[in-house]
């Protein structure tokens, strides 16, 4: 069941938010004239998150007390650009309801792995939808200090885990060092993150006896978009990144090739029609091996335009990488291509990076080292951490570099499996 219709979203916002009558009545939309039945969807303004970005938070939400508290979610992309929404709570999905049914933890002891900001908002928002169960225990662990955070689980006897596909993957051989049994855990949600083969892999084997589900949200929306779990053998068949899709509490539409949705729901700052940049394809007819009955799936692609990625703990970002390449102008162009790839070795996520640069003359090893060596010691790939010690860690692979003289423009590029459901496309 649909929470809300799509004439009451447009009635709220048109009603209640400035924000919306005044990007609809510049774009000479009004509701009243322009829109009668649902198809005239169609006729409503696309709104980009550039859109959101160009006022404030606070400006374009709608808060009434009747909502009681609203919990700022910030979206952990770029730090140019971060966008805040205020969300009072986080609807439940019916296939999370599914799987929850399914598993039936009962005394959930819950460690949520994630950054303050977003752990503040997921936890209160799923409070009132009772995610967890009235008696559960919530704790929220340090992402910058793993064994301290398996302490806490040892202490609550953690049985469900919040957290990232790489964080859940390195978390593992830190409980286990600290004698904190994997197969306690029963529940684990995985969110924030690109999944890849390996990774899917990897949690499957590092936590055998949990059942695990996979969500595909953003910041800006209030409920999960898509989700799978560790029973979805056919959707794993058909991408890394395929989910069924959650039409109960959104509205999806293709254009361009890019996700545009329609959020059923009276939120601060109400979706309606909100291209969120991301690449998808939607397949109607899904029969799925979990056994839930509704058969809409999507698989879901890199985000459109783009100048950063995130995946594995990191974030790669063209500029930055940019920035390292012109201090070496007598070398190379400060042209590149990133290429992304995870595998899974000895129960570890590695990370393979591979640089193509384009060369000044004629490359030499001299000229590879020193490529390597100047952006291991200054390339960050997390908010504080540099190139260097992701490759300590043993996080990331050392890099690997090759040159391409015809090479065009920077970018980066996610694990092909990522983006190959979508290659066809693109040469249409
Ligand atoms: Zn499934």
């Amino acid at each position: 069941m649909k929470p809300i219709s799509l004439k009451e979203v447009i009635d709220f916002a048109w009603e209640y938010s400035d924000f919306y009558r005044e990007f609809w009545g510049r774009r000479n939309f009004i509701p009243e004239r322009d829109f009668r039945v649902d198809d005239d969807l169609k006729k409503i303004p696309i709104l980009t998150k550039e859109d959101l970005l160009s006022v404030s938070t606070k400006k374009r939400s709608i808060t009434r007390s009747k909502d009681h508290y609203y919990f700022a979610a910030l979206s952990s992309g770029t730090v140019k650009d971060p966008l805040v929404c205020l969300q009072p709570r986080f609807a439940m999905p019916s296939y999370y309801r599914f799987v929850k049914d399914l598993v039936q933890v009962s005394d959930s002891s819950v460690l949520v792995l994630r950054p303050g900001t977003h752990a503040m908002a997921l936890i209160a928002g799923a409070l009132p939808e009772e995610y967890f169960l009235p008696g559960s225990i919530i704790a929220l662990g340090d992402m910058d200090d793993l064994t301290f955070s398996a302490h806490l689980a040892q202490e609550i006897e953690m049985n469900w885990l919040v957290a990232k596909p790489s964080d859940a993957i390195r978390f593992a051989p830190i409980l286990q060092q600290q004698g904190y049994p994997l197969s306690h855990i029963k529940f684990l949600h995985i969110t924030g993150e690109p999944l890849t083969a390996a990774t899917i892999s990897l949690i499957k084997s590092l936590y055998p006896d949990a059942c695990t589900v996979y969500i595909y949200a953003m910041t800006e929306v209030p409920a999960a978009m898509g989700l799978k779990s560790s029973l979805c053998a056919d959707l794993d068949a058909v991408g890394s990144n395929a989910y069924h899709l959650n039409t109960e509490d959104f509205i999806f539409e293709v254009v361009d090739g890019l996700s545009v949705i329609t959020a059923l729901h009276e939120i601060p700052t109400p979706l309606i029609r909100y291209s969120t940049g991301d690449r998808i394809l939607i397949k109607e007819k899904f029969q799925c091996s979990c056994g839930f009955n509704q058969d809409a799936v999507v698989i879901v692609g890199p985000r459109a335009g783009e100048t950063s990625y995130k995946i594995g703990g990191f974030i790669f970002q063209v500029d930055a990488i940019k920035k390292v390449l012109q201090k070496l102008p007598e070398f190379v162009v400060g042209d590149f291509q990133l290429h992304i790839e995870q595998i899974a070795k000895d129960g570890r996520l590695s990370n393979l990076l591979r640089l193509v640069v384009k060369p000044v003359g004629s490359p030499t090893p001299f000229l590879t080292s020193t490529i390597r060596e100047i952006l291991e010691r200054e390339l960050y790939v997390t908010r504080y951490r540099l190139l260097k010690w992701a490759i300590q860690q043993g996080l990331i692979d050392p890099l690997l570099i090759s040159y391409d003289t015809d090479l065009k423009g920077s970018s980066i590029i996610p694990p092909l499996e990522i983006i190959k459901p979508f290659h066809n496309l693109k040469k249409k």
